[in-house]
């Protein structure tokens, strides 16, 4: 497909599933063209939404941190995977209880659903990237998971690339309840088509209509293939041009940034 017709189509979307990272930020930093992307969107009076793995935070903090940015974007235009492992949670099993290992966020969203908190004999123990991550966490887990709770990852992500390395993520900081318990985690965040099925519900429209963008294959990609969308990768996050061949499938479109979408 000829560049003009390719960016034509992607224009003509009804709505838009954003990744964030590597798409309109990396950390705290602005990436080009992201101002004029969403300036585009408000402008052409589309539908979108922000996906995010990230389960730290709410979707108004997410809108205050691109309001820092000079991005104006209401809280209703992001969709957590903490807020999607609380959906989860409260269609299997109304009334359910949890213990939590992870942000404030990720207590919230849960406590909106109607999901409230017990360490004593939960349903669910509820795991998302956290800086408040303990021994004693961890062996409280362990016991609950043992003592039947079942095992919820927010999201699947090993790693989380920050301004001077990588963090462990919640992949990562599940693995050792998984080893000591034998129980596999179930992890709700993409790749799981649960947050773009969520995003589809949001905006309102079929997903014929709508274009996923994300950076990474292997999550973003993957489930906007998986939901019967066109997928759009972004070159300005973690994937290269020449790593895209090493997948068994691929992208409808790729682009160098999200500023490309409206050049
Ligand atoms: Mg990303």
């Amino acid at each position: 497909m000829e560049r003009n017709e390719m960016l034509a189509r992607i224009r003509a979307k009804e709505g838009f599933l954003c990744d964030m990272d590597g798409v309109i930020y990396h950390g705290n930093r602005l990436l080009d063209g992201a101002s004029a992307f969403v300036n585009w969107l408000i402008r052409e009076g589309k539908k979108f939404v922000f996906l995010t793995n990230s389960p730290e935070r709410t979707p108004h903090e997410l809108s205050m941190k691109l309001e820092r940015m000079g991005l104006s974007v209401s809280p209703d235009h992001f969709y957590t995977s903490a807020q999607a492992t609380a959906a989860f949670l409260a269609t299997q099993n109304p009334g359910c209880t949890a213990y939590v290992i992870g942000e404030a966020a990720l207590s919230k969203a849960l406590y909106d659903k109607g999901i409230y908190m017990n360490d004593v004999n939960p349903d669910y123990v509820v795991l998302g990237e956290t800086r408040t991550y303990g021994f004693e966490k961890l062996e409280k887990a362990i016991a609950l998971v043992r003592g039947g709770a079942k095992l919820i990852g927010a999201n699947p992500d090993t790693v989380g690339v920050t301004e001077t390395g990588v963090m462990p993520a919640t992949g990562s900081l599940i693995a050792p309840i998984e080893i000591a318990t034998g129980k596999k985690a179930y992890f709700v965040g993409k790749p799981n088509p649960l947050m773009l099925r969520h995003g589809l519900n949001k905006l309102g429209c079929h997903s014929a209509d709508v274009a996923l963008v994300g950076d990474r294959m292997d999550t973003d990609i993957i489930a906007g293939i998986e939901s019967n969308m066109d997928t759009v990768l972004l070159l300005s996050g973690v994937t290269a041009r020449e790593d895209v061949e090493s997948f068994p499938y691929r992208p409808n479109f790729i682009l160098d940034g999200v500023g490309d979408i409206v050049k």
